[in-house]
């Protein structure tokens, strides 16, 4: 049986078909599937006679030539459309292509192999393939999938296979494509494509980035996306949840646009609350800030109504490369930050890798334990040229805007006189080059150790600012790796060791007369806020759309009531209790303040 729906799409009753991937950007999308041929060029390998090398080497050169070219167009194009901003991927792009190992690999495959170009190129990417296999974070090897999508352009160009643009599709459609480079996500005119699903990516992915920062709804990861739909189709795409429905049935249909109604109901309603200030009904304030990895994701805080960023995490400049970013090109990320959201301030956290999260010119050894090993400040330390020259870089971003600057994981008051000493050395050399900066920057500290959490009062002693990284207290307050998806339900964000750990550090904090501020995952749930507040912590900073949610429940919160709330949420012994108090004093209550 088949019926007309609003949309003028035909829906054929029962061949629901659900498929559950990655949501990568939130936002439910109804619309027309629109398949993207990406598909990777076939490619023969021919043998080749040493007269015809030259002429192989030059075709291959040529081909990359055009890829630059066809690149630097759509950056123009792109530039003009979006603006500046979002030109750092395209210029990721720009420099694999005149990456000189990318080039030299390849000659040398067509010279030795005796090889023709297009299949040299291919045992280039094969090798830099397998070097990015063996990288442990997810985030860098993703980074392999940005080589491949470059390389598959040249190819292109090679075979005389023409890359087909995405603002070239018309209509409103959900693409459909077995990957999408950023370049891709980009060229996206919203008014044409609402939406986008993928066979590949992860959640850290620049694609996925972008779509969140463009707030494009997309689902990626779907592993055979591409081979179950077909042009025309009706989709649905539910970003919050991953879930993709092919050719849905009338109830689904019906669900969803309700669903889709609401979710855009809510959203409209709560960016309204954009400039209204972040307090409470006794007309107590605090400040909302966004958490950000790239300056890309500043425009998103600012229409949220974010009063800054809180958490600038700048690990990921160094792990999206071979080489290490200079001091230059780290101050030219930091001051383009601290601009765009000019007037509000920036808070810069220093490189936390390590652990989890590997650097390929750092050459870290393999650790047993490496959430307990050799990361964040301690490598800093271990690295002092490493970590003046982002000092120095984040020094100099100072003297064009706002700009605090704050330390991961520390344990020890010794580890905070080390780093300043250092930071002093910095302030010295730019003294004495005569380059800018601001003299009275704030220094602050992550607490993220029980050890911080126990000499709070002697670290509050030594800083301006704490900021409470809940992701990495709860994990080693504890000892629940935050990455073991066996043990996440013992991960309990409301367990009364982190309650209490919480309010030592406020109390130290305001003690000492510091600001304290929490820029873990916590700060983004609107059901903690009323303990938050209770607990006194002025500031809170978290991912952009989250900003109006917590903002709604704060301006229904009085101070007077957080504070007996947070003293009763105190007693419990368990998680479970103060789950369940919760439940009736804040979700029933709020209920229509909360998703
Ligand atoms: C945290 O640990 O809560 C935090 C904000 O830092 P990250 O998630 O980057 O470790
Ligand atoms: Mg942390």
């Amino acid at each position: 049986m088949r019926w007309e729906n609003l949309f003028g799409m035909v829906l054929v009753k029962n061949t629901n078909r659900i498929f559950k991937g990655i949501g990568a950007s939130p936002g439910i999308v109804i619309g027309e599937a629109r398949i993207a041929d990406r598909s990777r060029v076939a490619i023969v390998e021919v043998t080749i006679d040493n007269a015809e090398i030259p002429a192989e080497i030059d075709r291959f050169k040529k081909s990359l030539l055009e890829a630059k070219e066809e690149l630097k167009a759509i950056k123009e194009q792109i530039s003009l459309a979006k603006g500046l901003e979002h030109l750092y991927v395209i210029d990721t792009h720009l420099l694999i292509l005149e990456d000189s190992m990318l080039t030299n690999e390849t000659v040398n495959f067509i010279a030795s192999e005796k090889i023709n170009a297009e299949a040299a190129l291919k045992r280039t990417l094969k090798k830099f393939k397998e070097f990015f296999s063996g990288i442990e974070d997810e985030y860098l090897r993703e980074r392999s999938e940005d080589v491949e999508t470059v390389v598959e352009r040249v190819l292109r160009n090679m075979v005389g296979k023409r890359h087909e643009l995405l603002c070239e599709k018309d209509g409103r459609v959900i693409i459909v494509a077995h990957d999408l480079s950023p370049a891709d996500i980009l060229q996206i005119d919203k008014e044409k494509v609402i939406g986008f699903v993928t066979d590949l990516g992860g959640k850290t992915s620049h694609t996925a980035i972008l779509s969140r920062s463009l707030e494009i709804p997309a689902v990626v990861g779907l592993e055979k996306i591409t081979s179950e739909v077909s042009d025309g189709d009706s989709l649905i795409v539910d970003g919050r949840t991953g879930h993709v429905i092919i050719s849905p049935d009338e109830e689904t249909f019906r669900e969803y646009l309700r669903n889709k109604q609401y979710y855009e109901y809510r959203e409209r309603e709560l960016l309204k609350l954009r400039d209204l200030p972040a307090e409470t009904l006794d007309g107590y304030r605090i400040r909302l800030k966004g958490n950000v990895e790239f300056a890309e994701e500043i425009p998103s805080i600012k229409k949220h109504g974010g009063e800054g960023v809180g958490l600038y995490r700048t690990e990921m400049l160094f792990l999206n490369r071979m080489a290490l970013p200079d001091e230059e090109e780290q101050f030219q990320a930091y001051s383009e930050a601290s601009r765009q959201m000019a007037p509000y301030s920036i808070t810069i956290r220093t490189l936390d890798v390590g652990g989890d999260k590997f650097v390929t010119d750092l050459n870290l050894d393999d650790e047993l334990n490496p959430a307990l090993g050799l990361r964040a400040i301690r490598l800093s330390l271990r690295q002092p040229d490493l970590f003046k020259t982002q000092l120095r870089a984040i020094l100099r971003a100072s003297a064009h805007g706002k700009v605090r600057l704050f330390f991961p994981m520390i344990s020890g008051v010794a580890e905070i006189q080390k780093a300043k000493a250092l930071l002093e050395e910095a302030k010295r050399e730019l003294l004495d080059a005569s380059i800018p900066f601001d003299e009275a920057i704030e220094v602050g500290i992550m607490i993220e150790t029980p050890s911080a959490v126990i000499i709070a009062d002697l670290l509050a002693r030594e800083v301006d600012f704490f900021s409470v990284g809940t992701n990495d207290l709860i994990q080693y307050s504890l000892a629940i790796d935050r990455t073991n998806e066996h043990l996440s339900d013992l991960y309990e964000p409301l367990h009364p060791a982190v309650l209490r750990s919480l309010k030592m550090v406020a109390d130290a904090a305001h003690a000492a007369g510091i600001n304290v501020c929490i820029c873990g995952e916590m700060a983004s749930e609107p059901t903690y806020l009323p303990i938050l507040l209770g607990l006194g912590y002025d500031e809170l900073s978290m991912n952009a759309v989250s900003i109006p949610k917590v903002k709604k429940i704060l301006r229904r919160c009085s101070r007077t009531e957080a504070v007996t709330l947070a003293a009763q949420v105190l007693k419990f012994s368990t998680a479970a209790e103060v789950e369940s108090y919760l439940q009736s004093e804040i979700t029933a209550r709020y209920s229509d303040s909360i998703d």
